[in-house]
């Protein structure tokens, strides 16, 4: 018996600042009980230490399957320290109190994220021992402190330090991490093991059977989509940092529901280019969007299509945002810029804004989580749609052949068509969006509001490119778009009436080329 001593147990996978903690804790009077690998890093630092094995007389089992399932460590953990029956019990059955429980789980996720992993091997990086005592140490966080993270170890060091003891407020900060860190534990078995058919990992999909993730909190918000919603805004864990939720906000007010939303589609837009590129979005559709030599050209492009609608809008850049473009920008009145980087100059510029918010989100990391809409009761979940046509895959069906610069100005306006909701009619020339139809019941209405607004902008479309975001029913459609004076146009192609739209171009003498692909946004 140690009683005089107070307890700590420490047995870790991550090991790192495992040797420092163990040692600060030595220092400070503690008694270190510990697992074979982790107790034996402590020994060749020359830190006593004390094997479970040896204290609970049972040695390690089973392939480590069994090391502290144990009543010895399980009672000196849950063991309410006020409760006098409690302690007597200990007593007589010659159990130590356990006050600290350092312990984290067996790397299940990067085990399965190894594309060689077998079924087997994944099923022994389940970790049985561990979840169970970090769950009976936060049970009793009103005794017990518990460190799942080694980024804590420093904190709870420092309390002892000061004031002999962890404070209740720490205690129950820390339980509350276990129960997140267990929950997406579970979560991450649950979703291989119902992901796959039987036990053939080669069978898995992006469906498991229930849908268990894990979610945090960024913020909460002032309201939702009105005032009158509440709402906040969660990340999905572990979200890869070129995605939107893994911003960085280097000025102004909170994001509000809005500015998120609208960010988002922005960022996904502008992220697609490859040469500079700037989309400037208004209630989650594209208002203007171009590319050029630089983002101020890009801007500048943008902006044209429809000066009205980018008032308030959000601008995300795919490049560094220049001191000239931050002064064309300081002109309009914007909500939201986003883009990998800000010059010095275009910081000195836009941190004057009181009212404008700036975030850089970095380059890279393509999206591959999956599609979710919430309906009544229920979710849909789908891949995402991230395809893209390449050059050699347009099929071109009219007599007349396309344009070099025809074909760049229509992969152009493919790419951003897939960012405007549906029916999506888009016309482009020069790398830039002349004028936008988006989200109308009728493809025929959307090409008549794409021409409307290029007209109201002042831009000319004779020569223009149009894109349409699936077929053409009938020829009426691709008839306003002529007649607005587009001479190409990129559709998907796939209707029962084909035949008769090809003939209508045929007829009107313009280029029209199929993607056999189809991108439909709602
Ligand atoms: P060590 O490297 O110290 O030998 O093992 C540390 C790991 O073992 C930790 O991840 C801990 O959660 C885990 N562990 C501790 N006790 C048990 C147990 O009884 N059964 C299982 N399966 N794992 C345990």
């Amino acid at each position: 018996m140690h009683n005089m001593k107070k307890q700590a147990l420490i047995s870790c996978s991550d090991k790192s600042g495992v040797v420092e903690f163990a040692k600060a804790l030595t220092e400070l009077g503690y008694h270190i009980l510990s697992t074979g690998g982790t107790a034996k890093l402590i020994a060749q630092a020359g830190i006593p230490v004390q094997e479970v094995a040896d204290y609970t007389g049972f040695p390690e089992m089973l392939d480590g399957r069994v090391k502290t399932l144990n009543p010895k460590i399980h009672a000196g953990i849950l063991a309410r320290r006020p409760v006098a029956e409690h302690m007597e019990a200990l007593k007589q059955f010659e159990i130590d109190p356990i006050d600290i429980v350092a312990v984290n789980l067996y790397p299940f996720e990067q085990a399965i994220a190894n594309p060689n992993c077998t079924f087997e091997n994944a099923i022994e990086n389940i970790d049985i021992g561990g979840p169970t005592m970090i769950r009976a140490a936060a049970k009793n966080h009103e005794s017990v402190t518990v460190i799942v993270s080694p980024g804590d170890y420093r904190k709870v060091i420092e309390e002892i330090k000061e004031k002999g003891n962890v404070s209740p407020e720490t205690r129950l900060e820390l339980a509350k991490k276990v129960f997140v860190h267990t929950a997406h534990y579970d979560a991450m078995i649950s979703n291989y093991l119902t992901s796959m058919k039987g036990n053939d990992v080669s069978t898995r999909t992006k469906f498991p059977e229930s849908l268990t993730r894990q979610w945090v909190k960024v913020q909460d918000m002032r309201y939702g989509e009105n005032p009158h919603q509440e709402a906040a805004f969660y990340r999905e864990r572990n979200v890869a940092p070129g995605l939107l939720a893994g911003y960085h906000q280097l000025h102004g007010k909170e994001l509000s529901y809005n500015n998120i939303a609208d960010s988002d589609a922005a960022w996904e837009a502008v992220r697609s280019f490859d040469s500079p590129a700037c989309v400037i979005i208004k209630h989650a559709n594209p208002c203007g969007a171009a590319i050029g030599m630089n983002s101020e050209e890009a801007y500048t492009k943008a902006f044209k299509c429809d000066p009205t609608s980018a008032f308030g809008g959000i601008i995300a850049f795919n490049c560094e945002v220049s001191k000239e473009t931050a002064e064309k920008i300081a002109k309009q009145f914007a909500e939201v810029i986003i883009a990998p980087e800000f010059s010095q100059g275009a910081l000195d510029i836009l941190l004057q804004k009181k009212n404008l918010r700036l975030l850089t989100v970095a380059m890279g990391h393509a999206r591959n989580d999956l599609d979710m809409k919430r309906i009544g009761g229920g979710l849909l979940v789908q891949t995402p749609d991230t395809q893209c046509v390449s050059e050699k895959d347009l099929k071109v069906v009219t007599k007349l052949a396309p344009t070099s610069a025809q074909i760049s100005d229509m992969m152009f306006a493919w790419k951003i068509a897939k960012f405007i909701k549906s029916n999506t009619i888009v016309f482009v020339r020069d790398g830039m969006t002349l004028g936008v139809g988006a989200g109308q019941m009728s493809r025929v209405d959307s090409a008549r509001i794409a021409s409307i607004k290029a007209k109201e902008a002042g831009l000319s479309l004779e020569g223009s490119v149009a894109a349409s975001d699936a077929f053409f029913p009938f020829r009426d459609g691709l008839d306003v778009i002529i007649d607005a004076g587009a001479t190409a146009v990129i559709q998907p192609g796939g209707s029962i009436r084909d035949e008769e739209v090809i003939a209508a171009a045929n007829e009107r003498g313009i280029t029209m080329v199929f993607t056999g692909e189809r991108h439909f946004r709602h």
